[in-house]
């Protein structure tokens, strides 16, 4: 495995201001959002996806306090997961851009078991179908082998709590399978 998860820079269009894969490369679990979090920088500042308060950290993005919470509830703690964004850096309309980005995902979804998929493009991008259809629903990929569990974005979890939650607690199922 190469140390691409030190990227600091999109090879396509040069933009440094990306938020690159990053937790225990080993795990045998992947997370993966749309993008980093439109409303703050957090992300990127500091080129963790999914960055949270509780990890040290002078903020956290909404979306990443909220799985992090999710997850603890659960007693799972998303720090030994691995964790990326579908786009790398902000969507810039860039096709070449997306290209790169999408095969960073196929790249550290190698040798995993499982990959919660969380938002409406990376779902529809890996599966081709619409997460409202396969939400908390196992699904195959034909780029990845693992199985990818989708999830509805969790900027809307305050619209879909209960939605949300469900899928999590199928992902718990799936983490005790994999950790038993
Ligand atoms: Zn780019």
């Amino acid at each position: 495995m190469t140390t691409w998860e030190n990227e600091t820079i999109c090879p396509v269009c040069k933009s440094t201001e990306v938020c690159t894969a990053y937790g225990p490369m080993d795990s045998p679990v992947l997370i993966v959002g749309d993008c980093p979090d439109p409303k703050s920088n957090m992300d990127i500042t500091y080129n963790i996806p999914f960055i949270n308060k509780s990890s040290g950290y002078r903020s956290g993005t909404a979306t990443g306090t909220i799985l992090f919470q999710l997850l603890k509830s659960l007693n799972w703690d998303y720090n030994h997961f691995r964790r990326m964004y579908l786009w790398g850096h902000k969507p810039n309309g860039d096709e070449k851009c997306y290209n790169h980005w999408k095969s960073q995902v196929i790249k550290e979804a190698i040798g995993k078991k499982i990959v919660l998929m969380i938002g409406t493009d990376a779902v529809k991008e890996f599966t081709g179908k619409s997460v409202m259809d396969v939400c908390g629903v196992k699904t195959q990929s034909e780029f990845i082998s693992a199985p990818i569990l989708p999830c509805i974005s969790l900027s809307a979890v305050f619209l879909s709590a209960g939605e949300v939650k469900l899928v999590m607690e199928k992902f718990s199922k799936e983490l005790e399978k994999i950790y038993e």
